[in-house]
């Protein structure tokens, strides 16, 4: 059977959000039975909830994948767990924030996990990166992506450059 390909999102910001972005974007290749096909430049935006907290680092990654998705999601939680996550509130600050956004053409409404993550169109940290890698994406319902960053509130949104 061929692999499955999932999008992620990563976020962070605590503790030198861009090395643990960047960081797990290289851990992602290492994941079980998994390889990362792409990533997005790294963006900066502004918290989304409460505003008394530092912005945030955003990037997506492409993955090849022979996990399931709820094998996966156990991966990018424990991921997030090396991270040391801190979260002591809803939207507050988060050392490293995993989710997965797209995988193949699925649609799924399980307890864990919800695919197309719920937010991700309403999102301009997720769609903006998203089509940076991919400008011909479309949704499982066959909805392009593109177009929809041009109704979104940008939060900010910055592309960073990228390390030099
Ligand atoms: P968050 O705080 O936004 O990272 O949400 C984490 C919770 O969302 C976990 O309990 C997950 O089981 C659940 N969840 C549901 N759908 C997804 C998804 N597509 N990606 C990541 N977490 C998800």
């Amino acid at each position: 059977m061929s692999p499955h390909r999932a999008w992620i999102g990563l976020g962070s910001n605590l503790d030198d959000p861009q090395r643990h972005v960047e960081q797990a974007l290289d851990e992602l290749d290492h994941l079980p039975l998994t390889r990362r096909l792409g990533a997005s430049r790294c963006y900066a935006s502004r918290p989304l909830g409460p505003q008394d907290q530092p912005d945030f680092i955003n990037a997506v990654a492409l993955i090849e994948t022979r996990l399931s998705p709820l094998a996966l999601l156990d991966q990018l939680q424990a991921l997030e767990q090396r991270h040391r996550r801190v979260r002591a509130r809803h939207w507050g600050p988060r050392t490293l924030d995993l989710d997965l956004l797209l995988f193949d053409d699925s649609v799924l409404d399980l307890p864990r996990l919800k695919v197309p993550h719920p937010e991700l169109a309403r999102r301009a940290f997720v769609v903006v990166p998203l089509l940076e890698l991919a400008p011909s994406l479309r949704l499982p319902d066959g909805r392009p992506l593109a177009g929809m960053a041009d109704t979104l509130e940008d939060a900010g949104l910055a592309q960073l450059l990228p390390p030099t």
